[in-house]
């Protein structure tokens, strides 16, 4: 590992329980999960303000419930009414439709990158992580006690000392790197994509989907991509924001265009894959406005998630093509995964090893996405072998079983966490379902329950027998005994950890001394022994 170890280097002589290198989306997020959860959290970022580009536009997956654990959903959508699913979405640009399908696991919060990360930032605030500006993280060592950064702030380089430090430091990860992980996969140099804010006249918008109705080409969907022979074409008019126009194109589209890209670039692209021209007009209103050209992309896997006291999380750990916009529902979650563990190890209430669980619970996530991404390229390449491998797709997902399949891995439900018990309740490591329970003459939501963070031991049984069992625990377990109304999916006891994970759960109305044993064994090893 490199340290910066020039003489005008000073040192922090405090020093912190967790060092974040990177205040983006996964960076902020974990810095509220370990407020939450006890643990003081610094938050390198070396931007001094938010970044002006806006990548995300949306957050698809189970991380939209995850949000409404933490209160976040309501403060972003300014509504307390709980997520809803989807009735449909897009899988490689064949559209995908939810609205036959059972415990329909998709859900969806449409709104940009950039709140979301003002958002995180006033959470993260609020709950005393200290955020630093204009501080970039340059080196770092490690010894058994903790690791020692080197910092480059606003005053001149400086170090500081912290137990653990993560990277949150994007896909091109200083942190990683100074701690020699690996990050094998592929990278694709033959796509061009251009994207820009536009302004479409009223005449060429379809009255029926809201889509472009293109002179001399016919209909062009709103929010999903739409393959031609000849390339990809994306139109989505975001209420109150600027509509973004997006192409793609593959191999022979060299750019012969000086940058930075243009509007007539963008039109001359979109007159390629569609054949006819689309007369739209420059965006109206305020910017700054977009116009981005990426080229080629990345897909890639960090091939440890941990070097010693440091961790990776977010795209520090994986990269891979944004289709289906996955990125943030994989981050977040990792920072939901990590911030309890991370924090209960600092505190002296777990074990190191407890933090190798979150490598194994979430690798397997990043490989569902990394599969699911270079999947959905596929069905997008020209080709007419693509063309008649998208007709057979497009016949499979008219199954509500399979579509069913695809919205879950989407979502990132598909993948259940080892609880350690062969024989587990088929909720064990499953994200909770959103309960309902009567407690003391109202009714609260499993997800209100979860707001502070801490793991729930829900008791809907007559003896209360789950209850007295974590009773031992009540300064780290929130236990609640009441009823069920609504669906109790079958449950009469759960106990759910901070991360919204099932640990252990029962459907007998009485648990007997036998599921009590497994109750205990959960207990003790998420949460410690009984005091
Ligand atoms: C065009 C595009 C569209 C996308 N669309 C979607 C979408 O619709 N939905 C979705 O969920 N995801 C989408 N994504 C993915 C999503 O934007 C990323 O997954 C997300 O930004 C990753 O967050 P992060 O916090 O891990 O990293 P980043 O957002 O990259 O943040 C890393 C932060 O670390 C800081 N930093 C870097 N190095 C240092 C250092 N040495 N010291 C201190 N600070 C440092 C950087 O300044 C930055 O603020 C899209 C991505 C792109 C590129």
């Amino acid at each position: 590992m490199s340290t910066d170890t020039s003489p005008q280097s000073s040192t922090d002589d405090s020093s912190t329980d967790v060092l974040i290198a990177g205040g983006g989306p996964n960076g902020l997020m974990l810095a509220c999960e370990l407020s939450l959860a006890g643990a003081r959290p610094v938050v390198l970022e070396r931007l001094t303000a938010r970044a002006e580009e806006n990548r995300a536009n949306g957050l698809v997956g189970q991380v939209v419930r995850v949000l409404d654990h933490r209160g976040l959903h309501e403060r972003l959508t300014g509504s307390a009414e709980p997520p809803r699913p989807v009735p449909g979405f897009v899988f490689g640009a064949l559209p995908l439709d939810l609205s036959a399908v059972e415990d329909n696991p998709l859900h969806i919060l449409g709104v940009p990158q950039r709140r979301v990360e003002r958002a995180l930032e006033e959470r993260a605030t609020e709950l005393g992580a200290e955020i630093r500006r204009g501080h970039e993280l340059t080196g770092l060592s490690q010894d058994a006690e903790g690791v020692t950064a080197e910092i480059a702030g606003p005053g001149g380089p400086y170090r500081l000392r912290a137990r653990y430090l993560v990277g949150a430091d994007g896909g091109r990860s200083l942190a990683r790197k100074l701690c020699g992980i690996g990050f094998p996969g592929v990278t694709r140099d033959d796509t061009i994509s251009r994207s820009a804010h536009v302004a479409i006249p009223e005449s060429l918008i379809d009255p029926a989907t809201g889509g472009l109705d293109v002179p001399g080409y016919g209909v062009v969907p709103p929010f999903m991509h739409h393959r031609t022979e000849h390339g990809l074409i994306a139109y989505a008019p975001f209420p109150g924001r600027p509509a973004i126009l997006t192409t793609m194109e593959w191999g022979g589209s060299d750019r012969s265009e000086p940058p930075p890209m243009s509007l007539d670039e963008l039109r001359k692209s979109v007159r390629r894959v569609l054949g006819v021209d689309l007369p739209f007009l420059p965006p109206e209103g305020e910017g700054p406005h977009l116009l981005r050209l990426l080229t080629g992309g990345n897909t890639r896997l960090a091939d440890r998630y941990r070097a010693g006291r440091v961790l990776l999380v977010g795209d520090a750990a994986h990269v891979h093509s944004a289709i289906g916009g996955p990125g943030l529902n994989l981050g977040l979650q990792d920072t939901v995964n990590l911030g309890w563990k991370l924090a209960a190890v600092v505190r002296g209430q777990a074990s190191e090893e407890l933090l190798d669980t979150y490598e194994s619970e979430r690798r397997p996530a990043a490989e569902r996405v990394v599969m699911h991404t270079q999947a959905q390229s596929a069905l997008i390449a020209p080709g007419a072998e693509t063309t008649a491998l998208r007709v057979l797709f497009g016949e499979l997902l008219r199954d509500p079983g399979n579509a069913r399949h695809i919205a879950a891995t989407m979502a990132g439900s598909d993948v259940r966490y080892d609880m350690g018990s062969a024989d587990a309740h088929p909720l064990a490591g499953r994200f909770a379902p959103d309960l309902t329970i009567e407690v003391d003459g109202g009714a609260v939501r499993l997800a209100e329950l979860a707001r502070a963070a801490r793991p729930l031991l829900l008791d809907f049984t007559g003896d209360a027998a789950a209850a007295k069992e974590a009773s031992g625990r009540q300064d780290r377990v929130h236990i609640v005994t009441g009823r069920c109304s609504g669906s109790s999916h079958g449950v009469s006891a759960l106990l759910v950890r901070p991360d919204g994970y099932v640990a252990w759960a029962s459907s007998s109305p009485e648990p007997d001394e036998g599921e009590l044993g497994t109750l205990r064994t959960a207990l003790t090893r998420w949460f410690g022994s009984a005091t």
